[in-house]
């Protein structure tokens, strides 16, 4: 920590949630934290350690309270974290393949999560017309993420029951009739749910003043997606007026034309996506404009609790090689734009504009330092000109922080 900067920090009004992760990003959050916030910001973070062992003592309870403090607070920023499969209760002794942390988080904070790739000018996408953002709005509630599902051990019947809660007539329907084994699986969603997700696209959409796609598969999904088309168009013919008058327009496609059309379009929209789809789509689009680590993530709930976080998981090859005790040259790019994603929103909650301004400072100094050409082995074989060096973690991590206390102190960096 640099004493000038110490002295001179900018105060948060309010606790801002954090959540810790695991392997090679809970690595990189902790340079993150102790370079570039701690010294310059004097916030309180209301921290909860998601760390899997944490998490496995916790029988996952840190998870739950860990979201309702965004609940309570409002804003929550989250390093990635292992959704544990068999290999994980194995390495980390578990008691049981715990959720999905984010599943979790979501299911308890309702909202869409919205992922939006960082551009800078030495890296272009790899689809040569994609000149601006494309923003994916993922529906982050229910589908196969909250499913039940069954083997089916040999012949038998398979059956869709619906038992209305006050009485009534039962409703049953046959998903087939098996002669040997497989599988069969139940999802649900929730109108509630469905409509918030199409407002939180819209209020996105209104607030960033760029159109709207909406794709699904209603030709033959003709009730369960179907549904979501027809929800999506009520809120569109409820905010009509706000839209003509900024401009935007709105469309629903069917998903594989979308998918077509996104490729062939130079960007600037958001594409609302159902769950599945948004979890493909995104990293899809992020590999597009050049790296995972390029990839911001904010989940905005319909009562206005947001929490930021990096698209991509916990890095965990980079992590083994770190382990080893060998070199790494990790991005961290998208992690630090979680912090600052929070930071701002936090600042502009608050109504404290030094705070919004510090996050855009750290920002300017992340991209003007992959534009400088000291930039990460993920970007340094796509980067134009290409970079023979790359830097390691911790190099990329110190570069930006000199040049945010050069941008603080009001002096300029050069190369
Ligand atoms: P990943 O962590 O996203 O990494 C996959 C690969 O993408 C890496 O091996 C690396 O490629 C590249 N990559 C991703 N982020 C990078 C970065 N910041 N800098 C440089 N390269 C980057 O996905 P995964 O390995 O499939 O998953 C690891 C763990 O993360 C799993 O346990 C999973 O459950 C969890 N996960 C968590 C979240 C979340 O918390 N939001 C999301 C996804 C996955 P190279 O190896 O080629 O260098
Ligand atoms: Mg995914």
């Amino acid at each position: 920590m640099s004493s000038a900067a110490s002295d001179a920090r900018i105060v948060a009004k309010t606790p801002l949630v954090e959540l810790d992760g695991d392997e090679m990003t809970r690595i990189i959050w902790k340079m993150v934290k102790d370079q570039l916030i701690e010294p310059f910001v004097d916030i309180k973070l209301e921290r909860y350690d998601l760390f899997l062992p944490v998490r496995d003592e916790t029988n996952d309870a840190v998870t739950r309270e860990a979201a309702e403090a965004i609940k309570r607070l409002g804003v929550g920023v989250k390093c990635a974290t292992i959704t544990p499969d068999a290999a994980r209760v194995k390495e980390y002794s578990l008691k049981k393949a715990w959720k999905s942390p984010n599943g979790t988080i979501r299911a308890i904070l309702d909202g869409t999560v919205f992922r939006k790739p960082i551009r800078v000018k030495n890296v272009p996408p790899f689809i040569r017309n994609w000149e601006k953002p494309i923003t994916i709005g993922r529906h982050a509630y229910g589908d196969i993420y909250r499913d039940v599902e069954m083997l089916i051990p040999g012949a038998g019947t398979a059956e869709l029951v619906f038992r209305p809660a006050g009485g009534g007539e039962t409703q049953t329907l046959t998903i087939n009739e098996f002669t040997g084994g497989g599988v069969v699986m139940g999802m649900y969603n929730l109108d509630a749910s469905i409509r918030s997700f199409a407002r939180a696209c819209l209020t996105y959409a209104l607030d960033e003043k760029i159109d709207i796609w909406f794709g699904a598969k209603d030709t033959i999904s003709k009730i369960y997606h179907a549904r979501f088309r027809d929800i999506f168009a009520e809120e569109v013919e409820a905010r009509k007026a706000d839209l003509d008058k900024a401009g935007i327009t709105y469309q629903y496609l069917l998903i594989d034309d979308a998918v077509a059309r996104a490729i062939r379009h130079e960007g600037g929209f958001l594409w609302a996506c159902m769950n599945y789809d948004g979890d493909v789509m995104s990293d899809a689009v992020a590999t597009g404009f050049g790296s995972l680590g390029l990839m911001t993530s904010v989940l905005v709930s319909p009562d206005g609790y947001y929490e930021y976080e990096a698209a991509h998981g916990t890095v965990q090859r980079h992590y083994y090689l770190h382990q080893k005790g060998e070199k790494t040259s990790t991005n961290s790019t998208a992690t630090i734009f979680a912090w600052t994603g929070a930071l701002a929103k936090r600042g502009e909650l608050d109504g404290t504009p030094d705070l919004v301004d510090f996050a855009h400072k750290i920002e300017e100094s992340v991209v003007e330092t992959i534009e400088s050409g000291t930039l990460t082995k993920d970007l340094a074989g796509i980067a134009e000109p290409r970079v023979e060096k790359p830097a390691t973690t911790e190099g990329f991590i110190s570069a930006i922080a000199e040049r945010l206390t050069a941008k603080v102190s009001g002096q300029s960096v050069s190369g």
